[in-house]
């Protein structure tokens, strides 16, 4: 009882949110560090949430500032015809921008919460990629920027819709960041020795400089904000893939040469 009582005791007294506030026996320090690890990582995800809804909340302020701005005006009723459909137009726009911004978000949160409830199933990325060109086909037409499917079936194991929001963004942003006669080619290469999967977007476009390589998957941020909100971009486009590449094991790789174009590709380890 005495040893038992002896083992317990510093229990009674350790500080959760400041473990090493005490000194307790040598057996359980493991215990106390592994709190303070815990701690840390959680103080982590709270300053990263926190530092989410700021920026939310500023992305979500300036388009409604324009509109309410436009909608003032408006309201007086001394506007000419033009400058009122170029208002409305303005208004839509902004609009536009916010369902965007929202959808975007709600994508997020769906897979930041592991609430992710279709299951996984037998999927070919193949007819994935299929679907989201051919939905896709009228902006890249707009833009003569040509669309290529070549390679195997991809047939893997996944979540249809979250491969299908990653397949998206890689084949929207690969567009957005085209130049004008320029190419966008999936391709999608089975390995049999190894299983694995490589799915590649590869554009004609401007380029990422190296540096910012590992940036531009957090949350918001864009190398030219200006020409990505020009474009109707979120921000928010390669977290969406970073979270579903990560859903399903799968690493990312970017080769890339600025002003000649880039390369993104998804390692799949079939399982
Ligand atoms: P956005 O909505 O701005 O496109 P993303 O998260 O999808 O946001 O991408 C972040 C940034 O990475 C973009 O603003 C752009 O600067 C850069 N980027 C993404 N894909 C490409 C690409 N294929 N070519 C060049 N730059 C790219």
């Amino acid at each position: 009882q005495y040893i038992s009582k002896k083992v317990t005791e510093p229990f009674n007294h350790i500080n959760l949110d400041c473990p090493d506030e005490i000194s307790v026996y040598e057996e359980l320090k493991p215990f106390t560090r592994r709190i303070l690890e815990e701690n840390y990582e959680k103080n982590q995800r709270e300053q990263l949430r926190q530092q989410f809804s700021a920026n939310v909340s500023h992305e979500l302020k300036t388009p409604l500032t324009s509109i309410s701005g436009f909608a003032e005006i408006l309201k007086t009723g001394n506007v000419d015809e033009i400058t009122t459909k170029e208002f409305a137009g303005t208004i839509y726009s902004e609009c536009q921008r916010m369902i965007s911004l929202v959808n975007d978000i709600i994508k997020l949160s769906k897979l930041d919460e592991k609430s992710i409830t279709q299951e996984k199933e037998g999927i070919s990325l193949r007819d994935i990629a299929r679907e989201v060109i051919t939905l896709l086909s009228p902006v890249a037409e707009k833009k003569k920027v040509s669309l290529r499917l070549s390679g195997d079936s991809g047939m893997m194991n996944g979540v249809p819709s979250v491969i299908y929001e990653m397949v998206y963004n890689l084949l929207d942003n690969a567009i957005k960041y085209n130049k004008e006669n320029g190419y966008v080619i999936v391709e999608i290469k089975n390995m049999i020795d190894t299983g694995k999967i490589f799915f590649s977007v590869t554009d004609s476009g401007i380029g990422i400089p190296e540096n910012e390589r590992d940036r531009i998957f957090e949350r918001f941020y864009r190398i030219d904000k200006s020409r990505s909100k020009e474009l109707g971009g979120t921000g928010l486009g390669l977290s969406i893939v970073k979270h579903a590449a990560k859903y399903h094991n799968a690493s990312i790789l970017i080769s890339s040469e600025v002003g000649k174009g880039s390369k993104f590709t998804v390692v799949f380890t079939n399982s």
